[in-house]
């Protein structure tokens, strides 16, 4: 009897635990709630076409060596947070290309610039691209029409591809590792003195049971040029794919370029050396898989920031002029590129736009994807500040990702001069070298974007309260009828309310009314793509509606519409915040008799006292009552939303 009873008080200790638990997801299911997605798309081009790479080719494409690939892998963490990985064959990241496919995938699948990373493997025997790397080339209108057609294609096969990790999406195993490779010398004067950085950077995407290996990325941080002959190839990235995916038959093998800008695999030029570095690296992954991984848990968290580079000198017009008629081929092409920008703008742009993105998988791998060609020292600095050890907390730096602009020196390499330092500028049609100060400006804002990303990992995933969007279908909503009003869709767990005119938004469609009073509202918001208000939240205050407005009048106002007939813009709660697109923001909103408050991130941006007030909405939101969520001429992205009756101890008032 009293094991019965003991029995049955630990089953009622289970069920009162159970209940007071904010909505936990089956112990099971969690534990397999990372998802992954592979996808693959041959981009050999069709027919003989100019390479990339080095200007001194004189002929076109001959045959290929074996065929050029984009890769892409998905992953989904357990609050549907979703970030695909592409890797490409190519020489360059073009800034066009990536424009073109994000404008798509974000449209046709509600994914943000900062959740994915476009990178490419830099070999030196792929095809020309539409991009400024391309004027070193002897090429005639001919060719670069012919240069164009083949970008267009590419970059639709791109949106195919991304498209399909997408929707290869399933419960996944991952982990990651990491691996050592020592071909890579720094081929800066004295060759093979300077730092360097043989890191082998490991993820693996295995079945949930962890048993069958789906995919596999990894980096290196040395110039992909061994080769400079005139047949496709992967050069020794291409060969270290193919030795993984002929190793463990039906993996993709997926490759990033490190910050390998001033390193070379040394010796080179002949193809049995780059079949062996390929060997060589292949040989570091597979360690690595055959050895234990770290588990990728938690979330994932993304930033990326566009930060103004500036140029050291500006050549006058005469200046270049004189080039067009004096200079070498490659000189003249360099004068005739800044000139037509003198043409287009009056003047030359003294600064460049320089990507920078951040990625957070879970507490432990802090990924960072750098454009440009970047020399070595940036990831030997970040791995120290962001603090990289092998077996626990990880960082791993790319380079060349989201846009080849030029090469990126450090002060170091800056002062020093030469190629990577100075000259090479002239075949990225840029102005000059980069004026000092870069390495401080990009180092860092890597490291307050990942300790960003490294804040937003860390928050429990689950929330408190019903779940008011069930993550699949609009149940417990309608569109609301605003006029002009844009699609409302689910995709990858995401409610997104697509770019209206001017408004986009959905209303309770429920049988019992929201609350009154009392109750706290939380939700992960993202403004996609617009500069306008991408959370309008119109909820009750008794009787009287009111809207919590993010991201207003242009893009960074946040308040409540309105109080005493003055709006979000012009009352108590004005306040400004600078939202990127792209990034998740937490939002909080309590309700209470006494007053309204509202945290952003964790962080309070209002609290307004109700006594004596009097709420009202603007007018343009009218059809969101008596609930509603709504955005302006704007794309935003809602997951995670939840309602929740305050406890008795949280009504009672605190504050005067
Ligand atoms: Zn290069």
């Amino acid at each position: 009897m009293i094991h019965h009873r003991k029995v049955a008080t630990m089953v009622a200790l289970l069920l009162v635990f159970a209940h007071s638990l904010p909505a936990a997801e089956p112990a099971a299911k969690s534990r397999n709630a990372w998802q992954a997605g592979v996808s693959r798309v041959v981009i050999t081009p069709a027919e003989p076409m100019w390479m990339s790479g080095y200007g001194g080719r004189s002929k076109l494409a001959e045959g290929k060596v074996h065929d050029l690939w984009a890769k892409a892998v998905a992953l989904k963490d357990p609050t549907g947070k979703t970030v695909v990985f592409v890797s490409t064959d190519l020489i360059t990241v073009p800034i066009k290309m990536v424009d073109a496919v994000m404008a798509e995938i974000t449209r046709k699948h509600g994914i943000g610039r900062s959740e994915v990373m476009f990178t490419c493997s830099h070999t030196h025997c792929g095809p020309a691209v539409d991009d400024m790397l391309s004027y070193m080339l002897d090429m005639n209108d001919s060719d670069w029409r012919q240069v164009r057609s083949y970008q267009k294609t590419l970059n639709a096969n791109l949106v195919g591809l991304i498209s399909a990790a997408l929707k290869d999406l399933k419960p996944a195993a991952v982990s990651f590792g990491n691996g050592r490779c020592h071909f890579a010398a720094n081929r800066r004067a004295p060759k093979g003195i300077g730092p360097y950085d043989h890191d082998v950077p490991v993820l693996r995407i295995g079945s949930v049971d962890g048993k069958m290996l789906r995919a596999v990325v990894f980096g290196y941080a040395c110039h992909n040029t061994v080769m400079s002959y005139y047949k496709w190839s992967g050069d020794y990235a291409g060969f270290a794919q193919l030795y993984l995916e002929g190793r463990h038959p039906g993996v993709t093998a997926l490759f990033f370029a490190g910050c390998g800008a001033d390193q070379n695999p040394l010796p080179r030029r002949r193809e049995e050396l780059a079949k062996k570095y390929g060997r060589m690296l292949g040989v570091a992954v597979d360690r690595v898989l055959n050895s234990p991984t770290t588990p990728v848990s938690g979330r994932i968290a993304t930033r990326f920031e566009n930060i103004e580079l500036a140029f050291d000198n500006l050549p006058k017009k005469s200046e270049l002029l004189e080039v067009q008629k004096t200079g070498s081929r490659y000189k003249k092409a360099w004068a005739g590129n800044l000139l037509k920008q003198y043409d287009l703008y009056g003047r030359l742009l003294p600064t460049y736009p320089y990507p920078i993105q951040s990625w957070q998988i879970g507490p432990k791998l802090t990924w960072v994807a750098l454009g440009g060609e970047v020399v070595v020292d940036y990831a030997v600095s970040l791995k120290k500040l962001l603090g990289h050890h092998d077996t626990d907390r990880s960082v791993w730096v790319a380079g060349y990702s989201n846009d080849v602009m030029a090469y990126i020196a450090s002060e170091r390499v800056l002062e020093e001069g030469g190629y990577e330092g100075d000259t090479s500028m002239i075949y990225y049609q840029k102005p000059s070298k980069w004026r000092t100060g870069l390495e401080k400006q990009i180092i860092t804002t890597v490291v307050n974007l990942t300790a960003d990303n490294r804040t937003q990992a860390a928050r429990p995933p689950q929330l408190p309260g019903e779940l008011l969007f069930d993550g699949r279908t609009l149940t417990g909503w309608k569109k609301t009828k605003f006029g002009g009003e844009a699609e409302v869709v689910v995709r990858n767990g995401q409610l997104i309310l697509e770019t209206g005119a001017d408004m986009t938004g959905i209303t309770w469609n429920r049988d019992t009314p929201p609350p009154e009073w009392d109750y706290e509202v939380t939700l992960d918001v993202m403004r996609v793509e617009g500069h306008d208000f991408f959370c309008g939240l119109t909820f009750q205050a008794g009787k009287s509606p009111c809207s919590l407005i993010l991201g207003g009048w242009g893009g960074g106002v946040c308040g409540l519409s309105s109080i005493d007939g003055f709006d979000a813009s012009e009352n108590d709660t004005t306040g400004y915040h600078e939202f990127q697109n792209g990034r998740w923001y937490r939002v909080r909103l309590r309700v209470t008799r006494q007053q309204i408050t509202a945290w952003l991130d964790g962080k309070e941006i209002l609290d307004q006292p109700l006594k004596g007030r009097k709420l009202s909405i603007r007018g343009e939101v009218d059809l969101s009552r008596p609930f509603g969520l709504s955005t302006w001429q704007t794309t935003g992205a809602v997951r995670n939303l939840r309602l929740r009756k305050l406890t008795a101890k949280e009504i009672a008032p605190t504050k005067k």
